[in-house]
C-alpha cells in the first residue's frame, strides 16, 4: 500500500523526474528495498501509478521541441509547470531585520553598490537603473531591462514603452506612483539587447530581495524575459498567460511571516505592443484578470 508521500521529498522527486523527462527517460520501475540503502528513491514510498503522475506534473515545456517528439512526450509537455528549485539556498539578507519597507530598499541598493557582476557593467552603461515606485506596493511591474532612456534618467519605463504602460496602469484606474516598477537586469544591454540568461541569473536575487521588501499580493511580468526567469520555466508567451502562478522570489524570505509569497501573471511587454497594437487587446485581458485578483474596478469612461 503506497505511503502519504512527505510533500518536500515529493518535490525532490518531481525535480528529478523532470530531469530525467528533459533527457529523454520518460520510464521508470522499481527496485527491490534491498537494492536501494541510502537512496532518496521515489519507489519506496509510492507506487507506479504516482510515479506516473510525478513525471506528468514535473515536466516543464520545451515548446520548440514539441513538432519533434511522439505523442507521448508531448502530452507530458502540454502544460508549463514553474520548476521549484528545491536546494535553493536560503541566506539571511540583511534588509530582512529592517520592517520599514523604504530602508530596507535602501539597503538592498546599497548592497548592490557600483554593481560590476556580470558584463552589462562594462557595456556602455551609465548609470544601474534600480527600481522605481511605491515600496508598499499591492501590484509590482517586471520587465527586461532599461532602454536608452531608462539608462539616461536612472527609472525604468521612462521612454515611450513607459509611456504605454503608463496608459497601461491608468486605464486599471491606479496611478503610476502606487505600483513598483523594475527590471530583471538594471544595466542598459548594449544596442537594446535581449538580455542573457546569465546576466538575468547574475542581477535578478537583487529583484528577488526587492519583491521580498515590497510583498506585493500581484507581480505581472512584461515579455517573456522577466516571466522566464522569474519562473524559471521556458515556455510561449501563449502557454505563459491567461493564468496566475503562485510566487515566491527565489533565494530569499520576506521578514513577514504571514507573507508566503504572491501571485504572478504574464502580459506583454509595452515595447512588443507598440510593435503590434493589435495585441492590446490581449494585454488588456491579462490587465483585468489582475485587476479581478486585486479587486480593482476599472475607471468609467469620460466622454
Ligand atoms: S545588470 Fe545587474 S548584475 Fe549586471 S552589472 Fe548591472 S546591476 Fe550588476
Amino acid at each position: 500500500m503506497p505511503r502519504i508521500l512527505d510533500p518536500e521529498l515529493r518535490r525532490a522527486l518531481a525535480a528529478r523526474i523532470r530531469y530525467y523527462n528533459e533527457m529523454g527517460i520518460y520510464d521508470f520501475y522499481r527496485r527491490p528495498l534491498s537494492d536501494r540503502a541510502g537512496e532518496i528513491a521515489a519507489a519506496t514510498i509510492v507506487d507506479e501509478a504516482e510515479i506516473a503522475v510525478l513525471a506528468n506534473a514535473g515536466s516543464t515545456t520545451q515548446p520548440e521541441l514539441g513538432e519533434e517528439m511522439g505523442p507521448r512526450k508531448a502530452a507530458s509537455l502540454a502544460m508549463p509547470v514553474p520548476e521549484e528549485n528545491i536546494f535553493e539556498v536560503i541566506a539571511l539578507k540583511p534588509e530582512q531585520s529592517v520592517s520599514d519597507p523604504v530602508k530596507a530598499l535602501k539597503i538592498v541598493r546599497e548592497d548592490l553598490g557600483d554593481c560590476t557582476r556580470c558584463v552589462l557593467h562594462k557595456q556602455g552603461r551609465k548609470q544601474i537603473v534600480f527600481g522605481v515606485g511605491n515600496p508598499k506596493a499591492e501590484l509590482m511591474f517586471v520587465g527586461e531591462g532599461p532602454g536608452a532612456d531608462e539608462d539616461a534618467q536612472g527609472e525604468p519605463f521612462v521612454g515611450r514603452a513607459g509611456q504605454l504602460l503608463n496608459n497601461m496602469i491608468k486605464a486599471m484606474g491606479i496611478e503610476r506612483e502606487q505600483v513598483y516598477i523594475a527590471n530583471i537586469v538594471k544595466c542598459r544591454p548594449p544596442g537594446n539587447r535581449t538580455p542573457e540568461r546569465e546576466e538575468c541569473a547574475t542581477c535578478s536575487p537583487f529583484l528577488m530581495r526587492q519583491i521580498a521588501v515590497i510583498k506585493p499580493k500581484v507581480v505581472l511580468a512584461l515579455g517573456a524575459v522577466a516571466a522566464k526567469t522569474l519562473l524559471a520555466m521556458s515556455a510561449s508567451m501563449m502557454q505563459l498567460r491567461g493564468r496566475f502562478y503562485d510566487f515566491r522570489p527565489a533565494g530569499v524570505r520576506s521578514n513577514d511571516p504571514d507573507w508566503d509569497g504572491c501571485k504572478l501573471a504574464v502580459t506583454y511587454h509595452p515595447a512588443f505592443l507598440l510593435r503590434d497594437p493589435r495585441q492590446k487587446g490581449e494585454a488588456w485581458k491579462d490587465l483585468q484578470m489582475v485587476m479581478k485578483e486585486l479587486g480593482m474596478k476599472a475607471p468609467k469612461a469620460t466622454t
